[in-house]
């Protein structure tokens, strides 16, 4: 006797299916990716830059960026929402960069010493973020690793605390509990310490203790068990690399009291999220203003860039001394000029009202789409950001984020691809970004190709 297959056994057998043919579609459209892949891996450790560019099926080269859109080595065009990691909030070649960079570059680009460019830039970013003393750096890593630095050398504590399932770049103290497996994890509410890897020292795991989102009580045990020995917490205020899981009611509030209560500091990595869900991140947003906060990606309008802003006292290590943070290419003169245009040229108040209106028509619209199609899913958004959730369940951390399965989130993002969107890659754990430059009708090729999903998945 055979049984019909049901609900969600009957989704995953229809995804397997989508999977195969969309992955097989995938490559047959890519030869020239395909080609500079296999040029390259003669001369580039697994033929790319970064190992997330090793995304399945393949590695998608890139040609050029105009605007909204992307095209491929192939010569496909794709609305893009992948958008360089959420690097490209201004969207690709936008005029005022482009200007900026321009006129920069031929006055030289590089000195080591600063440029009058770095004053207008961190005062932008002491009025939009309400902290007011800044210094510059290169990525997010450099920014959680200034930040984790500094708290230790304010409070002349060791230990860190963060979050389990929580990406803050690639630095020894924040490699921990990225994306651990189930069966390493721990207890929920006191996880383990599992470093990513044998790159990442083991004698190092007391330092770096883990804590789930959005569970204070939790926090609360971390701290007490630790008394005094805590320097502070790296928290990214809404989680960016599990989908995006906003904080719970009175969380950021809660975390920041209990953190000052014990001594110790609260940085915020705010790499994905500052100026992307509103023109102050989600500290603006909250009105919970921590000691340190860490920048990058869209700050930098597409050139390399990062920043940590802190309170007058916690900076003053850096001014005296106590903390040297230092480095060749600090407040580099053309990520300057690329982020002073991006900061009070292109990222205005109606640049964020546009970016409003495209959030409530991609939110609306994918939810409309999902209810018509009986897919159990929802939608979490935080201004330029979103993505679709397959599940009927609100993710509120790590645990959650791994009861619902990969499949979805996969075929999502080869429909997607295959149909001229570019979403992140590793769909799952990614969520889009709007830029500037989107339109209507970029927002309507997206929804259109989840039109298209829903019907391929419940055909
Ligand atoms: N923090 C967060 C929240 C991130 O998502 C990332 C990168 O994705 C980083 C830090 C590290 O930034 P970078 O890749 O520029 O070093």
């Amino acid at each position: 006797m055979t049984t019909a297959q049901v609900g969600p056994d009957r989704d995953l057998v229809a995804l397997d299916q989508l999977v195969a043919v969309e992955e097989a579609a995938f490559i047959a459209r890519l030869p020239e990716s395909a080609r500079l892949l296999a040029e390259a891996t003669t001369s580039l450790a697994g033929g790319v830059v970064s190992n997330w560019q090793m995304a399945p099926p393949q590695t998608v080269w890139i040609d050029h960026g105009l605007g909204s859109r992307v095209w491929d080595a192939d010569g496909h065009e794709y609305v893009d929402l992948h958008n360089g990691f959420g690097s490209m909030l201004v969207g690709h070649a936008h005029p005022a960069v482009v200007r900026a960079v321009q006129e920069r570059i031929t006055l030289g680009s590089h000195f080591a010493q600063p440029t009058a460019d770095v004053i207008p830039v961190a005062q932008a970013l002491a009025e939009r973020f309400g902290l007011p003393i800044w210094r510059f750096g290169n990525s997010g890593t450099e920014s959680t690793m200034d930040a984790i630095h500094l708290m230790r050398a304010v409070t002349g504590r060791e230990r860190i605390i963060k979050v389990e399932g929580s990406y803050h770049g690639h630095h020894d103290a924040v490699q921990w509990s990225v994306y651990p497996g189930v069966d390493e994890m721990g207890p929920v509410r006191r996880p383990a310490s599992i470093r990513t890897g044998p790159a990442i020292p083991q004698a190092l795991a007391a330092l770096t203790v883990v804590v789930p989102f959005g569970d204070l009580d939790a926090l609360d045990w971390a701290l007490t068990e630790h008394e005094g020995e805590i320097a502070g917490m790296i928290l990214e205020p809404a989680m960016m690399n599990i989908g995006v899981i906003p904080p719970p009611e009175g969380y950021l509030e809660g975390v920041r009291d209990r953190l000052h209560a014990h001594g110790a500091l609260l940085a915020y990595d705010e790499v994905k999220t500052g100026l992307t869900v509103g023109p102050g991140g989600m500290t603006k947003r909250s009105g919970i203003t921590p000691d340190i906060i860490c920048l990058a990606k869209a700050m930098g309008g597409g050139v390399p860039c990062g920043a940590i802003g802190g309170t007058a006292e916690v900076m003053e290590s850096i001014t005296d001394g106590t903390y040297e943070q230092v480095g060749t290419f600090n407040g580099n003169p053309l990520t300057m000029a690329a982020a002073k245009a991006t900061l009070t040229e292109v990222l205005t108040a109606d640049a964020y009202a546009h970016l409003e209106r495209l959030r409530v028509r991609i939110v609306e619209g994918s939810e409309e789409t999902l209810v018509r199609h009986g897919i159990d899913g929802h939608v979490s958004a935080l201004g330029a950001k979103g993505c679709v959730v397959f599940s009927p369940d609100r993710i509120r951390n790590y645990r959650d984020f791994l009861a619902y399965d990969d499949r979805w989130g996969h075929a999502h993002w080869l429909v997607q691809h295959n149909r001229g969107v570019f979403l992140p890659p590793w769909g799952k754990c990614e969520q889009w970004t709007l830029s500037v430059q989107h339109t209507d009708d970029d927002v309507d090729r997206f929804l259109t190709n989840l039109d298209a999903f829903g019907k391929m998945v419940r055909q």
